[in-house]
């Protein structure tokens, strides 16, 4: 099944999470404890990446260092967001443990969730994941836009696992193969989704935040959504050529409405129509024209294949062998 000696990382993206890291590392140290003095693991740690906080993070995290023989950090030299920071903790985990959980910083996601996915992973599934139970914490409008966001996404072909957000574990083996993918555009629950494997799931509730305030503001929430879909699916281009056969077929009906007009002698007095659809049409071109526009730019990002992060500084655990380039 899995490797003779176990050792799992806890890889925790931070970015400006000085209020809840203290409480963070004692829990999560705690749980590290027990896993092994339970043998469900023979070793293990915790890796903070610092997402180029601009607070306290990065202090605490050497502080932890050196109070905690399981906690090591590093240090991105400047904030990649969520998705990449959590790559550069999946890539370090990637060559140095048999598993890797991935896990907020905020403790929303149930720590004690972690035993029972390595239990699962035990068990011999490569990749476990996080699957929410209730979305009682939320507000309304997360859960209603959350919800919206799987069902299209479904609908667009993307692989995705409902509730599932980036509360998971991996075998190495299943780390390994996520790094084989080269693109810079990442959507990793996607991705992970797409990856095979066995498979399992671990339901937990949500809690609120413990402290400190979202680092996903609306505006980041749909910029993430928009790109989770266009990062996996071309279905949007393709409706929008079926949206540009329908517009066809509207203006041949038209056309022939327009001679039965002209042979029974009536003359359209047809301002308004012809200004309506003129602005139609152009709103629709302009749309399919943006769309495009999206694909485009992600294409410009990948073919310049820029280094996705680099690390500054690593701390405790992690301090030797951080390599400095992304991994
Ligand atoms: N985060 C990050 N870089 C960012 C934004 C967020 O590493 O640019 C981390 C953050 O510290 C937390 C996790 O990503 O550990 C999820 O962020 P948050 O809890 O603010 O999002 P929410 O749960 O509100 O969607
Ligand atoms: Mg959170």
């Amino acid at each position: 099944m899995n490797t003779p000696s176990k050792r799992l990382l806890l890889v925790v993206p931070c970015y400006n999470e000085e209020a809840v890291l203290e409480e963070t590392t004692s829990r999560l140290t705690a749980l590290c404890r027990r896993l092994r003095a339970e043998g469900a693991v023979d070793e293990a740690g915790i890796v903070y990446v610092d997402d180029g906080s601009r607070d306290r993070t990065w202090s605490l995290i050497e502080q932890f260092s050196a109070d905690f023989p399981e906690v090591g950090g590093l240090k991105l030299a400047h904030n990649v967001g969520h998705q990449q920071a959590l790559w550069a903790g999946l890539a370090y985990a990637a060559h140095r443990a048999d598993a890797a959980v991935s896990i907020d910083a905020d403790l929303q996601d149930d720590v004690e969730a972690i035993a029972e996915m390595v239990a699962r992973w035990n068990e011999g599934s490569d990749i476990v994941f996080g699957v929410r139970r209730e979305r009682k914490t939320d507000t309304r409008f997360k859960r209603t836009t959350a919800l919206a966001f799987y069902s299209l996404m479904r609908r667009m072909n993307g692989n995705i696992v409902y509730n599932h957000a980036d509360f998971r574990l991996m075998s190495r083996r299943a780390l390994e193969a996520l790094m084989d993918f080269p693109e810079r555009n990442l959507f990793l629950r996607g991705m992970v989704a797409s990856l095979g494997f066995p498979t399992a799931k671990v339901y937990y509730d949500r809690q609120e935040r413990f402290a400190g305030e979202s680092k996903y503001p609306l505006r980041k929430m749909l910029a993430f959504a928009l790109d989770g879909i266009t990062s996996f699916s071309v279905r949007p281009l393709q409706y929008i050529s079926l949206l540009g056969l329908a517009f066809m077929a509207i203006s041949l009906c038209a056309i022939v409405y327009g001679i039965v007009v002209w042979f029974e002698g009536r003359t359209i007095a047809g301002w308004t129509s012809l200004l309506v659809s003129l602005w139609f049409i152009g709103g629709a071109v302009l749309l399919a024209c943006g769309i495009i526009g999206e694909y485009v730019g992600k294409i410009y990002i990948e073919v310049k294949h820029r280094p996705r992060y680099f690390i500054e500084q690593a701390a405790g655990t992690c301090e030797k062998g951080a390599q400095a380039r992304s991994e």
